[in-house]
């Protein structure tokens, strides 16, 4: 063979190669995709976001191009009131202003803009953000904390306590509510707590959710650009907040936030409350083939997933696996083959499915059950 022939053999073999890799990152594009679950939306929202208006590098037009690829259906831009490092370059005594230009280029697409801002204190009580609010200008220069926690619920909005596990802030990592927290919860100042911010996740915020009747929050506290931060072109995701709304609507989102419906998408794991986390994962998995292998009693079921997460699952139930061991992954948007021993020929059975990336609690994981229906002859 003449060396440009193998060379260029080469080079199709390589572009073919990295082609099958992006196909198989990307396989329904990079659009999160989770389904619904019975009676209510599932909405994908990132409400933790930074534009050069606070910290962040990027102006907001950049936010809704970036969540329109994600597939975002809610967004907010929580600029830092009391961090404003770009003040010198870019005044704007408004602070409205970020959530005012992103809205207007919102107008022609399918994202709907929250307004939030980043109320910015050291500890106690930290960063929170308040989303839904009227007016971003009249929580600004509030001196006590309390007292802007207060303004903000007079507008009207949802607030959440920022990444309690920042290491600047507790050096152990480790989230602690403090003495100004309980009071907020208290009064019903503070409503929600990031178990996911960027990079981390915490199983002490995680547990302080359920002990404060605190919502579950997830957010990517984006200040550069995602498609960085996160790996996008590796097949990586921003971490989002899933959503159950009654419908596709601001006040709908906002509901379903206080009633604590909603599940934090991190990596490959979901974490959420079994009231919907559970179901999302049933809606997430269907059995689309079941047969008898001839005479056997080997039946062959096909199970697909139709979310964007892949399900790691441990088989608890009755029966053993012939083709599998006793954990085994359903890809995302992909589909398994179980070859399953149920001992006799049945019409139906079930299988029990506990899903170890998904967490309601540190350590506890949804389990569901599969009903496997074989078709009449
Ligand atoms: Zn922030």
């Amino acid at each position: 063979m003449r060396r440009s022939t193998l060379y260029l053999l080469i080079a199709l073999l390589a572009a073919s190669s990295v082609h099958a890799q992006s196909e198989h990152s990307h396989s329904h594009g990079r659009a999160i995709e989770f389904p619904d679950i019975p009676s209510y939306q599932t909405l994908k929202c990132d409400f933790h976001i930074h534009t050069v208006f606070s910290d962040g590098n990027v102006w907001p037009t950049i936010r809704v191009e970036e969540a329109i690829k994600d597939g975002l259906d809610a967004i907010s831009l929580t600029e830092h009131l009391e961090y404003q490092p770009h003040l010198d370059d870019i005044p704007h005594p408004d602070r409205n202003r970020s959530y005012e230009i992103a809205t207007e280029f919102a107008k022609a697409q399918d994202l709907m803009i929250i307004h939030g801002v980043e109320i910015t204190r050291d500890m106690p009580p930290g960063h929170a953000n308040a989303i839904f609010v009227q007016d971003a200008n009249k929580i600004n220069n509030i001196e006590d904390p309390v007292e802007a926690y207060r303004e903000a619920n007079r507008q009207g909005a949802f607030t959440f306590w920022n990444h309690p596990n920042w290491f600047r802030q507790y050096e152990d990592g480790v989230a602690r509510m403090t003495d100004m927290h309980l009071q907020l919860v208290e009064e019903n100042l503070l409503h929600g707590i990031e178990v996911v911010n960027d990079i981390t996740y915490s199983d002490e915020a995680l547990e302080i959710s359920y002990a404060h009747d605190l919502t579950i929050i997830s957010t990517s506290d984006i200040h550069g650009l995602v498609d960085w931060q996160f790996q996008i072109p590796e097949g990586g995701h921003r971490p989002i907040m899933l959503v159950f709304a009654t419908e596709r609507t601001p006040e709908a989102i906002k509901e379903a936030m206080f009633a604590k419906r909603t599940v934090a998408y991190f990596k490959n794991l979901l974490i959420g409350r079994e009231a919907v986390l559970t179901p999302l994962v049933e809606a997430s998995l269907q059995v689309t083939k079941a047969t008898y292998e001839g005479p056997t009693s080997v039946a062959f079921v096909d199970i697909e997933n139709v979310s964007d997460a892949p399900f790691l699952c441990r088989n608890v139930g009755n029966y053993r696996i012939h083709n599998e061991a006793d954990v085994f992954e359903i890809p995302a948007h992909g589909s398994i083959e179980l070859q399953v021993k149920t001992l006799e020929q049945m019409a139906n059975f079930d299988l029990d499915l506990e899903i170890l990336n998904a967490t309601i609690k540190p350590g506890e994981h949804p389990k569901i059950t599969l009903r496997v229906t074989m078709p009449k002859e």
